[in-house]
């Protein structure tokens, strides 16, 4: 099932939304997302509680508002965040016989805004539609936390200052498909995008925020409207530091990467990856992974909040 819900700009508000047969929708040829890219999504994931009915989501919230910032930098309206966790929850029991089994993996959700109504020259669409579907996925590791191999990309880039890298909009990711399916081809997990100005700070990888490790201190590129502020990221940030880790958001240098004893990357697909290998100017270096990591004792301290293991003091996780 899929969860529908549509705004006119002459109305200003989404009006209640239902859920239909997940399937095709009808798209004017001249729609603002079809043409000029307004549209925005988010990724989220429900977990299956462990001893308990039902299911977790993990921040929803936070998904909402990001999506109503991206909104107002691609000048479209958003639906309000009781009506985006209402429609993820509609979403997730509607599909809940796909959840997968308690540690098999989880629903990935994938809530979708995009300008459906006719604009013929550039300008804002006068319809939105905001979907949500859903589809199971395992866990991004079949064995447990798999290091992963990156290479860093010095002639393609993410985002530039002013543009949309801080805003999760569908047009950020069609330029980063080439540059990752070449990586793939030479055997790397995923590409590490520097900044477009300097070339020489870190910025993310295509889907992952990334960390470096240096002793008792870790250090993540500072968002400055040209990464996506991870929601994974904030609560790896909160969560270091309760657990004594000095935690600094800054600008970090190919060099500090070099430099680093670990590096590891945070989404909601990859939850926690150690990262094994980083490829720079054809020169491997390669980081500390396996059990006495940071990015091990990050990794469970948070699935153990969002499959509820652990007491979520924070109050973070969603029942549904
Ligand atoms: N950066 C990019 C470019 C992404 O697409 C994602 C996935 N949403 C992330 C970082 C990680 O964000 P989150 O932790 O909210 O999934």
């Amino acid at each position: 099932y899929m969860y529908v819900m549509r705004c006119s700009v002459e109305d200003g508000a989404f009006t209640r939304g239902e859920l239909s047969r997940y399937g095709n929708i009808e798209l004017s040829p001249s729609s603002g997302v079809l043409n000029y890219g307004q549209g925005l999504f988010e990724g989220m994931k429900a977990y299956r509680r462990v001893g308990r009915a039902g299911y977790t989501l993990f921040r929803p919230e936070e998904n909402a508002r990001r999506m109503q910032h991206g909104a107002d930098r691609m000048c479209m309206p958003a639906p309000s965040v009781d009506q985006f966790v209402d429609a993820v929850k509609h979403t997730v029991l509607a599909n809940a016989r796909w959840v997968p089994p308690q540690g098999k993996g989880a629903l990935y959700i994938r809530p979708l805004l995009i300008g459906s109504g006719p604009i013929l020259g550039l300008a804002p669409a006068p319809e939105y539609t905001f979907l949500v579907y859903a589809a199971p996925v395992g866990n991004y590791f079949k064995e447990g936390l798999a290091p992963i191999n990156l290479v860093v990309e010095d002639g393609v880039h993410r985002a530039m200052p002013g543009g949309t890298g801080g805003v999760k909009t569908i047009t950020n990711y069609a330029p980063v498909i080439k540059a990752q399916m070449d990586a793939k081809s030479k055997g790397f997990t995923d590409v590490l995008y520097l900044d477009a100005i300097h070339k020489r700070y870190l910025e993310e990888v295509s889907s992952c925020n990334v960390f470096i490790v240096k002793g008792r201190v870790i250090a993540t590129p500072a968002t400055r409207g040209t990464i996506l502020p991870g929601i994974t990221r904030k609560s790896i940030i909160e969560l270091a530091t309760d657990r004594g880790y000095k935690v600094e958001e800054r600008p970090v240098t190919v060099d500090d990467l070099i430099d680093a004893d670990e590096v590891f990357c945070t989404g909601t697909a990859v939850v926690v990856a150690p990262v094994a290998t980083v490829t720079v100017e054809g020169q491997r270096y390669s980081f500390r992974t396996g059990p006495d990591t940071v990015s091990q004792e990050l990794y469970t301290t948070l699935t153990s909040i969002q499959m509820g293991l652990a007491e979520d003091s924070k109050g973070w996780t969603v029942a549904v």
